[in-house]
């Protein structure tokens, strides 16, 4: 027996533990799909580095394979991915990676799921203390010694050589010490069922040591031998255990899209994007011809909770990148998706890209260009189809509805496409949804000839506006820009269907047509007011550019507004927030 060095877990380890215990006890089931999800990224790994120098898929095969024993209350989960060195053992079951305790504390506070956040924020591996009095992980890395890390909670483990059963090439084989109030998982039917609920979509096979009855046929020693004739038989019961494959492991992505139902999207996008919430929508299609591809993109029905805290969190990695069904990253700098769609989830599967593909591969390839302007494409398709249900598109408005302003301002090719789903508050429309511009433009009065909009703090303030008293009077409709992304995109919009889209406040704005008679009083007015305009902006003096006399007004006397190629107040905060 080889001698064990003793370590302390850091500090965070023994918290989040505790945590996990204390709040999943009721949930105690979910230990098996962080587990099982920890074993098939293993294998992903070891068959990505399979993938030999010229690009061809190893002989690698990853397989999964769960094995009870009753009397010793032992369940074992053993893959044969990349496996753990000693350091590697350290760091990643001893101390706690990205997130730490604060966060994931926090984000228990916020009322969200429990069970749906240890995946998300790798600490997965400690569910196994739901179940387990102690945990074993014998493991080998490929050319380094097996080892045997062991824990029985508290704040200790242990890292010691392993002599036990070897492990081939590499590998971990995962051994619980069940609880005695967990012994339910030692029962063959009770892990299957299990394994069918969050296992689904593992991409591995995932065998079940399972007592099987065969039947032999062998010679029947009883009955009479008559000559001439083949010697009578009998069949006899016999008992094996067999490695029994559990799982359908072709991807999903691979099957008829018509062959898919709704639940199965919606399972595959919580099991593989590691969320929980059911997805507002999905695509999923194919491309062949030069370039061929497969792809799936979500549209998630809730903010996931990275970008709750940042918009352009750049550690969320909507895709997920596969070359012929083999997982390579989802961590590239070269997105898939532009930033405006950071929001999504979804995976490509391309069969052109070389499997060994690099970042320079990548950053040069046209495929990628290719991929990314059809995933584009395919997701306006997917909003057309949310705008279609009230209820659902109420709920992309309020969940990403800025993405699709910074679109607006970001993709010039699709911004007309993008306007249809850019929702902006509105003096004629309702504070829920707001108005979009095809909505606005359906509106429209006659003989109106432009777009208008205001900025202000809120749509209280934004219709208080004086400026605003000309267009009122001719019941033309104006947008309210609340948010500073509001402005931003509206200013950028240029025309939209021939109607110019112009900032109500400025001075070029043209507020309705005149007739004569009403040109004739501008004109008189100008005359009799020039003294005041005169003193006033000898009062003001520099504060201000020019003081003129307006035909904007109806019932207010004065009105400031911005010059032409001049930046709205609104602007004006922004840029100073930004140079801070
Ligand atoms: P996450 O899977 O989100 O990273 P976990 O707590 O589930 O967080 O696992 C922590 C780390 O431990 C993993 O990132 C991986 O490096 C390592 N690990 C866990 N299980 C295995 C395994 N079966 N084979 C190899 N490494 C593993
Ligand atoms: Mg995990």
């Amino acid at each position: 027996e080889a001698t064990a060095e003793t370590y302390e877990f850091e500090a965070e380890v023994s918290k989040v533990m505790d945590i996990i215990i204390n709040s999943l006890y009721s949930d105690k089931d979910i230990f098996l799909r962080e587990l099982i999800s920890n074993a098939s990224d293993a294998c992903d790994k070891k068959r990505f580095l399979s993938i030999t120098d010229d690009g061809s898929e190893g002989s690698y095969n990853g397989r999964i394979r769960l094995f009870m024993d009753k009397e010793k209350s032992l369940l074992t989960i053993e893959d044969n991915g990349v496996g753990m060195t000693k350091k590697e053992l350290q760091t990643n079951l001893g101390k706690i990676a990205q997130s730490g305790t604060k966060m994931f504390t926090e984000a228990l506070g916020t009322g969200a799921d429990a069970t749906n956040l240890i995946g998300q924020f790798g600490v997965g591996f400690y569910s196994a203390f739901l179940v387990a009095d102690k945990v074993t992980v014998v493991t080998k890395a490929q050319g380094e010694p097996q080892l045997r890390w062991e824990s029985k909670a508290a704040n200790k483990y242990t890292i010691a050589e392993d002599n036990s059963e070897p492990i081939e090439g590499s590998g971990t084989r995962l051994i619980l010490t069940l609880k005695e109030d967990a012994d339910k998982y030692l029962d063959n039917y009770t892990i299957r069922d299990m394994l069918k609920r969050y296992s689904e979509f593992i991409s591995f096979p995932i065998e079940l040591w399972t007592e099987k009855t065969e039947y032999d046929t062998v010679p029947d020693p009883d009955a009479e031998v008559k000559e001439g004739e083949e010697p009578p038989t009998k069949t006899v019961p016999r008992t094996t255990n067999v490695w029994e494959t559990v799982n359908v492991a072709k991807p999903l992505w691979m099957r008829n899209p018509k062959d898919v139902s709704d639940d199965e999207y919606n399972e595959f996008y919580k099991t593989t994007f590691k969320a929980y919430d059911t997805p507002d929508a999905h695509v999923h299609f194919s491309l062949e011809g030069q370039v061929e591809f497969r792809a799936m993109l979500f549209c998630p029905s809730t903010v996931p909770w990275e970008l709750s805290q940042d918009m352009f969190n750049d550690k969320v990695h909507p895709m997920k990148l596969f070359v012929k069904r083999v997982f390579i990253s989802d961590k590239f700098e070269e997105q898939l998706l532009p930033r405006w769609l950071s929001f999504l989830k979804g995976m490509v599967d391309s069969e052109d890209l070389p499997l060994n593909v690099s970042r320079e591969i990548l950053q040069k390839s046209k495929v990628l260009s290719i991929i990314s302007k059809r995933l584009v494409r395919k997701a306006l398709d997917m909003f057309d189809e949310i705008q279609k249900d009230e209820e659902k598109f109420a709920r992309f408005v309020t969940n990403f509805g800025r993405y699709i302003k910074v679109g607006v301002i970001e993709d010039q090719d699709n911004k007309d496409t993008l306007l249809k789903f850019a929702s902006f508050a509105s003096s004629e429309s309702n504070d829920k949804t707001g108005t979009t511009l095809p909505d606005y433009v359906k509106r429209m009065k006659e003989g109106q000839k432009q777009i208008y909009y205001i900025s202000g703090s809120s749509k209280a303030a934004a219709s208080q506006s004086p400026v605003l008293e000309r267009l009122k009077s001719k019941g033309y409709e104006v947008l309210f820009a609340l948010d500073q992304i509001d402005e931003i995109a509206l200013q950028g919009v240029g025309k939209f269907k021939d109607f110019d889209v112009i900032d109500a406040s400025k001075e070029n704005a043209d507020l309705g047509e005149k007739s004569e008679e009403e040109k004739k009083q501008e004109e008189a007015a100008k005359e009799d007011l020039k003294p005041t305009c005169d003193f006033i902006k000898k009062v003001l003096q520099s504060t201000v550019d020019r003081v003129e006399v307006s035909s904007r007004l109806t019932a207010s006397p004065s009105a400031l507004v911005q010059p032409q190629w001049g930046m709205s107040p609104q602007m004006q905060r922004f840029m100073k927030a930004q140079a801070a």
